[in-house]
């Protein structure tokens, strides 16, 4: 078994990354299996390196060691190969449509507007490096059925419920759908264990393991800690309390402890180290949760 936790270093390191980094950490501990921090680094235009190390440091100070530590962005060269061999398949296509065209016509299952894949056959002129448009990937028009390890029902038919989607921007950097895919591959995931807002896009994410001739691991997608906007909607967490103000009022086996009541794991939060802590997914509350890390 080796599954990997990928965060994207786009912000601080908040409870909710935390919650994914404890879970991913123990179901592989318990397996006796592998397990890999991913620092998703592509989105050049959000990343700071002082986010990778922060997340990186709050893990070890929760005792979340890792068997191997990566940098997206040292696979260019898996990523690139993708797009020579997606496109020597005839999938690539550049993307003329504004977001304002796809805006209002028909939700998708993680709540943006799909793509009605209106580009579709457009020529792919002097090859994807030549691409100043966004870069499209056509999907198999098939239905992907697929039920998680929580028995979450992520079937679908991608290429018409998201759309096709987009594999390198605008800028150049490539999409998440891909990157994840080709990374995930080459580490030999066998078990992705992530937050269910990503639930959605797994059946894209399978498509394009099978358009690319790449296994498809196990899925597996946890709650999510939300906050109460201002606006009294629930949505993820973003920095209310980050790590780092967390860590200013608590230890950090008091803020696992938190953790680990959230996720069932232990009847009432006080100070825990992660090596005593006992995974039941069983007793991993399934829907998505608010929480007061500080009262
Ligand atoms: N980097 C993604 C995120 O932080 C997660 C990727 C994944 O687990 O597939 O939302």
């Amino acid at each position: 078994m080796i599954t990997r936790f990928a965060p994207s270093t786009t912000g601080e390191a908040h409870p909710g990354t935390l919650l994914s980094a404890l879970l991913v950490w123990l179901d592989a501990r318990q397996r006796a299996g592998r397990a890999i921090l991913r620092l998703e680094d592509l989105d050049t235009t959000r990343v700071k390196t002082g986010w990778a190390t922060q997340l990186f440091e709050a893990c070890a100070e929760l005792g979340l060691t890792w068997d191997a530590t990566e940098l997206q962005s040292a696979h260019a060269a898996a990523h690139e190969a993708a797009l020579d061999q997606l496109e020597a398949a005839g999938r690539l296509y550049p993307c003329a449509c504004s977001r304002a065209a796809r805006a209002g016509r028909r939700r998708a299952p993680d709540g943006g507007w799909a793509y009605e894949n209106t580009c579709r056959g457009r020529p792919l002129v002097g090859g994807w490096r030549a691409q100043s448009e966004p870069m499209r990937m056509q999907l198999d028009d098939a239905r992907v059925e697929l039920v998680d390890d929580g028995g979450l029902d992520l079937s679908q038919t991608p290429a018409h419920d998201m759309g096709d989607p987009i594999v390198r921007r605008r800028d150049g950097v490539i999409a998440y759908q891909l990157a994840v895919v080709v990374d995930d591959a080459a580490a030999g995931i066998t078990d992705v264990i992530r937050g269910r807002d990503i639930a959605p896009s797994t059946a894209t994410q399978v498509m394009i393991q099978r358009a690319l001739g790449l296994p498809t691991p196990r899925y597996r997608h946890h709650f999510l800690l939300l906050e109460t906007d201002r606006s009294g909607k629930l949505s993820k967490l973003h920095g209310a309390l980050p790590y780092s103000q967390l860590r200013a009022r608590m230890s950090a086996e008091e803020i696992l402890g938190h953790l680990a009541y959230v996720a069932g794991l232990i009847d009432l939060p006080r100070p825990v180290s992660a090596s005593e802590l006992v995974l039941d997914w069983s007793r991993v509350p399934t829907a998505d949760t608010t929480y007061a890390f500080a009262r």
